[in-house]
């Protein structure tokens, strides 16, 4: 009669393979997350290469409202010298006209110089977007190898898992039983054969003699008596 643990034993191979491709499933979105962040140094220039052209934005922004009220401050004055009644008043009005055209001349030196940043700050951004395209172009094919990978893998898994449920129904359902709780448990083996010498193949100690024995027997299922799992000896 063919033992009852030979069944287990098949189904053991394919619950091996399941969680081999389970495993290398689970692992693919750090091993992809790992591959992204090679670009953490370049997306973070960049971030900062526009920040500081935004910066320089704003600050052009400011000094364009700053001078159209300074000019709208001359318009003024003009008027009010036009209706100046003293040669006194309408020195003044030169005067302080005089001094807001300095203004208005100084906040366009700093203009000018700002708009220069701009153009530097906006070649930065170039720059840095280059190089992260460059860097991204660089890691695609790795991401690429590993969706496909993940996709031949659940194919695998969906086949196996077909596979697994024919094996199943083939195998004495208290043994299966067993043989899943321990295999949850253990998540390598549930079944093991006798090594040479007498020893566990599951954790190796030595098996008393009636264990090794009784592994042997078709009729009497036997757990190492150190780790649990099914010991099995099949005849050579
Ligand atoms: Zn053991």
């Amino acid at each position: 009669m063919p033992h009852p643990l030979e069944p287990i034993v098949a189904l053991q191979k394919k619950d091996r393979k399941l969680l081999k491709i389970m495993r290398e499933l689970r692992d693919i979105p750090q091993r992809k997350s790992d591959i992204e962040a090679q670009l953490g140094s370049a997306r973070q220039k960049l971030a900062t290469a526009l920040d500081s052209r935004k910066h320089t934005e704003a600050q052009l922004k400011d000094i364009e409202l700053e001078i159209e009220s300074l000019k709208e401050r001359i318009v003024k004055y003009k008027q009010q010298q036009m209706e100046a009644k003293t040669n006194d008043q309408y020195r003044a009005f030169v005067k302080e006209i005089g001094v807001v055209e300095g203004d208005i001349r100084k906040q366009e030196d700093r203009e000018l110089l700002l708009m220069e940043e701009l153009e530097r700050g906006k070649g930065i951004v170039a720059e840095c977007e280059e190089r992260l395209d460059t860097e991204k172009a660089g890691i695609a094919d790795e991401l690429a190898e590993l969706d496909a990978r993940s996709t031949e893998l659940e194919e695998q898994l969906e086949r196996l898992k077909q596979d697994r449920m024919r094996a199943a129904e083939l195998c004495d359902k208290p043994l299966l039983q067993k043989y899943t709780r321990i295999m949850n448990n253990k998540r390598d083996f549930g079944v093991v054969l006798v090594e040479a010498g007498g020893y566990c193949g599951g954790c190796h100690m030595k098996l008393p003699p009636q264990v090794i024995h009784d592994a042997r027997n078709p009729t009497k299922i036997v757990g190492c008596n150190f780790c649990g799992r099914i010991v099995y000896n099949p005849e050579p």
